[in-house]
């Protein structure tokens, strides 16, 4: 591979890049912020947030008290919406100016397209969707499943900087906010004209879905549903909690991509999870695995989703169901939650 564009000895820092969406932080980049203020303070390295935008500066506030030491602001009204080519263009320079040892992203479809039009431009490598984050010895290991999720590699990156790893939202908690923390707020000069935005954004559309990583109940089915989501849905309703699904569903037309959870889908964290007719393949408890309880109920009382469950209730997902949902709504006094 060429030769990175700046070298290791004249790296510095965890840089995180701070996306934003309508002038609001994206929740994966405050996470960022919390994994990397974990891995910079014990090497006592300094945390850095990248905020590109129009008027967005902000924002920095809110970085800083989530561990940001300092929050590089660039501004331009070109920057307004993200655009491949003005957002590389922008980053780039700046890293090229601040020369980060380690950048962080989140993997969300533009954190992602940013993320690739980087490394190309400052001739680095990138490790993407990172399960887990470490310093070893002051190089970054970025965790990642490989084969199909049959095994987890490390991959790190010693030759070539910035060091740079993209995370799914949901990967890592967000930190709690501390609004006394000190920051810098640096605003650096922005050289972008029409010319180098060849992408026109005609219309910002944001989906009316929900967003299953920050649901603190989840009641989840696969194939054992049938495609029968009644009973889920009502569940869920119930405890204020959102409906997600595995791939089995998705792939059977029943439902669509936007709230399945797993390697392909979303890794969520929530307080409660009740999986029902799930068999528990690691490409989908992998989304699930950061639960704070799970309760399980499958046919099969030799499931792999029981090894992952405080609760394993081996039954029929339509037989339990229909009395824990009467229950329910007995203890709500008769109210039917939602
Ligand atoms: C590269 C790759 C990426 C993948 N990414 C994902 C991903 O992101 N998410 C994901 O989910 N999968 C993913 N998969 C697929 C994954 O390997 C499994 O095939 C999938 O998770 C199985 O879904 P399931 O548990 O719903 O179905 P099954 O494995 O068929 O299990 C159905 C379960 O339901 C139980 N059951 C049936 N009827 C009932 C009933 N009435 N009551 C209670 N239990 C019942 C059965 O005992 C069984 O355990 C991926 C696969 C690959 C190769």
């Amino acid at each position: 591979m060429a030769k990175s564009l700046y070298d290791a000895k004249d790296a510095r820092g965890i840089w995180v890049y701070l996306e934003q969406d309508q002038g609001k932080l994206e929740s994966v980049s405050l996470e960022l912020l919390g994994k990397a203020r974990q891995l910079a303070s014990p090497a006592k390295l300094k945390v850095t947030g990248l905020l590109l935008g129009d008027k967005v500066a902000g924002l920095a506030q809110e970085a800083i008290a989530a561990g940001a030491d300092e929050v590089l602001v660039a501004e331009h009204p070109l920057l307004g919406q993200y655009t491949t080519d003005g957002y590389t263009k922008v980053a780039t320079q700046v890293i090229m100016d601040g020369k980060p040892d380690i950048l962080l992203l989140g993997a969300t479809p533009n954190g992602r397209d940013l993320a690739g039009r980087i490394a190309v431009r400052v001739r680095t490598g990138l490790t993407a969707d990172c399960t887990d984050l470490a310093l070893e010895d002051g190089l970054l290991s970025g965790e990642v499943t490989g084969f199909g999720g049959g095994v987890l590699a490390y991959i790190k990156c010693p030759n070539h900087r910035p060091q740079m790893c993209t995370v799914r939202p949901g990967v890592f908690s967000p930190p709690a906010p501390d609004s006394s923390r000190k920051g810098k707020v640096t605003s650096v000069p922005v050289e972008l004209t029409k010319d180098d935005v060849k992408v026109q954004v005609l219309e910002h559309v944001i989906g009316e879905g929900v967003d299953i990583t920050r649901a603190e109940v989840i009641v989840a089915a696969g194939r054992g549903c049938r495609g029968d989501f009644a009973l889920v849905q009502e569940l869920a309703g119930l405890l204020d909690g959102e409906v997600g699904w595995s791939r089995v569903p998705v792939d059977q037309g029943w439902v669509s991509r936007d709230c399945m959870i797993g390697q392909t889908g979303y890794v969520t964290r929530p307080k409660l999870a009740i999986i029902c007719g799930i068999s528990g393949a690691f490409q989908f408890t992998v989304g699930i695995e950061k639960a704070e309880t799970i309760v399980a109920i499958n046919l099969d009382e030799e499931a792999p989703i029981f090894e992952q469950a405080d609760y394993c209730v081996v039954d029929d997902m339509f037989r339990i169901l229909p009395p824990l949902i009467d229950a329910i709504k007995k203890a709500h006094g008769g109210n039917g939650g939602r």
